[in-house]
């Protein structure tokens, strides 16, 4: 019998874990995709947002003031890249000076550090790519950036190093109230346990509605993007937002943790997890985009993708126990900034514990922290004692950003190993580069077969039915003129 079971190992259910596994109970996580941070968690604007765009009182005002917090400080502890460079959102006319006024209200009455009104001219002097139009802007210092995967399989992985088990590809398709708690249907049978953290990201209304009376009705609302290369990396040194309106915060253009440029999303309607592009949707994010920062260069795109938003009805996160389904928490709705709240989000879980009186005493012998090799970054001395240790750190694999074999099996290795080509990616960075994986990714197909011990064949690229390879073209001894 579980104590805590865990329905999705997006950002919000690896918060979870991590804040569970301070404790002594018996917690496991069960995830739909043979990989943790595979939805929505890897397809957003990476923002970790400071705080005034939630209007005030409601629950996301908060979570997202102290999950931003408590996002610096674990980003630092778990080696996750995390850069504050703060956030500017722009007035493009005088029109929408009003709600630049309205964001700093809100900002000042969410506790949002830091935050002031800048002319035109200051605005300008900070960000000279910017659009001549702008009229004035609100600053933000708090505002970060992250890399979103990183941050919840960082979590994820020191949850599972003290002792949370993680099933990956294991849906949970029924729930049933038992007398003692829940019974889970897993494909690896019935799990008993007696609580459910809820944290399916688009399909939490399902799993929700499983276990008690429907409540909330989640609307999957797709945002796509540009990442640009490196080249266009420092068009911009801040997140830069255009005003609000009813479909979100707009397009916005930013750096990425990792030298890129991003710039999206759109906002539409979508039937569950629809990640596709479309050609309507990306004309739209270059052209908005265009109206901040007019002269980026969309030809160094070097990648488009897609997320979902879990947008809710209630208009706030859902969050707490659902009525008539005692000890099965919600934590649902999470639309942005619910990567910004993670954290914080976690920590209204862990409190419903303990107002049962369920929680224990934290561990006295937590394992917490991280560290990853990341070659390129480190000085030469280093690397030579690096690659006399061992060899495999001498080897670049993956040229544009120089991750060496090393690298790659450490992803392979790890406490939550990479079993695929993007998991490979998402945890060391081979494939990011401008080629995409182009020259790259036959190497790291080759090794994920030889660590895995599985054939070629079997190797995927994402997520199940992604197989890179479908048949063999040479048999061993055949000979081809
Ligand atoms: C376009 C876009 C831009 C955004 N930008 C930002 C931003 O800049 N800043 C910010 O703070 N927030 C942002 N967000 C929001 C943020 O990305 C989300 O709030 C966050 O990633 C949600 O995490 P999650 O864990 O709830 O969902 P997910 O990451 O989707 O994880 C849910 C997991 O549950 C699993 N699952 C579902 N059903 C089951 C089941 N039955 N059994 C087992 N597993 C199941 C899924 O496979 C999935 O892995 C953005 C979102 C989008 C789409």
């Amino acid at each position: 019998m579980l104590d805590v079971a865990i329905i999705g190992c997006g950002v919000i259910g690896a918060a979870a874990a991590y804040e569970l596994s301070h404790y002594p109970l018996q917690t496991a996580i069960f995830e739909s995709e043979n990989d943790v941070a595979d939805c929505t968690t890897k397809a957003n604007s990476a923002i970790l947002h400071a705080g005034y765009d939630p209007e005030p009182g409601t629950r996301m005002a908060r979570l997202n003031v102290e999950g931003s917090a408590l996002a610096k400080e674990i980003c630092a502890r778990l080696d996750v890249p995390y850069l504050q460079c703060g956030s500017l959102v722009l007035a493009l006319s005088p029109e929408e000076l009003p709600h630049l006024q309205k964001l700093y209200e809100n900002g000042i009455a969410n506790g949002v550090p830091g935050i002031r009104l800048l002319s035109a001219e200051e605005t300008l002097a900070m960000e000279p790519n910017l659009a001549p139009t702008v009229v004035g802007a609100l600053y933000a210092p708090s505002a970060a950036i992250v890399s979103p995967w990183e941050f919840a399989l960082a979590m994820a992985e020191v949850a599972v190093r003290n002792g949370v088990e993680l099933h990956r590809s294991c849906p949970v398709t029924h729930i049933e109230k038992t007398a003692g708690g829940w019974a889970l249907t897993t494909p690896s049978g019935i799990v008993e346990t007696r609580y459910i953290i809820n944290a399916a990201g688009i399909s939490a209304q399902a799993v929700h509605d499983m276990a008690a009376p429907h409540k909330f009705t989640i609307q999957p609302t797709r945002g796509e993007y540009y990442l640009l290369d490196k080249s266009e990396g420092s068009r911009v040194h801040h997140v830069i937002f255009q005003c609000p309106n009813e479909n979100g915060k707009g397009v916005l253009v930013a750096p990425t943790v990792h030298g890129n440029l991003i710039v999206g999303p759109n906002a539409d309607p979508v039937e569950g997890d629809d990640t596709a592009c479309t050609a309507a949707g990306l004309a739209f994010v270059s052209a908005a985009a265009r109206r901040s920062v007019p002269n980026i260069r969309f030809s160094e795109s070097i990648r488009n993708f897609a997320g979902v938003r879990a947008n809710v009805d209630t208009g706030d996160f859902v969050i707490g126990e659902a009525e008539g389904a005692p000890g099965f928490i919600d934590l649902a709705g999470m639309k942005s900034p619910g990567l910004s709240s993670a954290p914080a989000v976690a920590r209204e879980a862990v409190k419903i514990l303990e107002a049962h009186g369920d929680l224990p005493a934290p561990k006295a012998d937590y394992k917490d922290g991280r560290t990853l090799v990341r070659f390129k970054e480190l000085p030469p001395e280093e690397k030579a004692r690096l690659i006399a240790k061992e060899p495999a750190y001498g080897r670049v694999i993956c040229r544009c950003e120089t991750i060496t074999e090393g690298e790659i099996l450490d992803a392979l290795h790890e406490e939550i190993p990479a079993t695929t080509i993007d998991g490979v990616k998402r945890r060391c960075g081979a494939g990011m580069g401008r080629c995409q994986g182009g020259f790259c990714g036959p190497r790291v197909l080759e090794l994920i077969s030889k660590t895995l011990g599985i054939s070629p064949l079997d190797v995927l690229q994402d997520k199940a039915g992604t197989n890179v390879l479908l048949c063999e073209t040479k048999q061993e001894g055949e000979h081809h003129d």
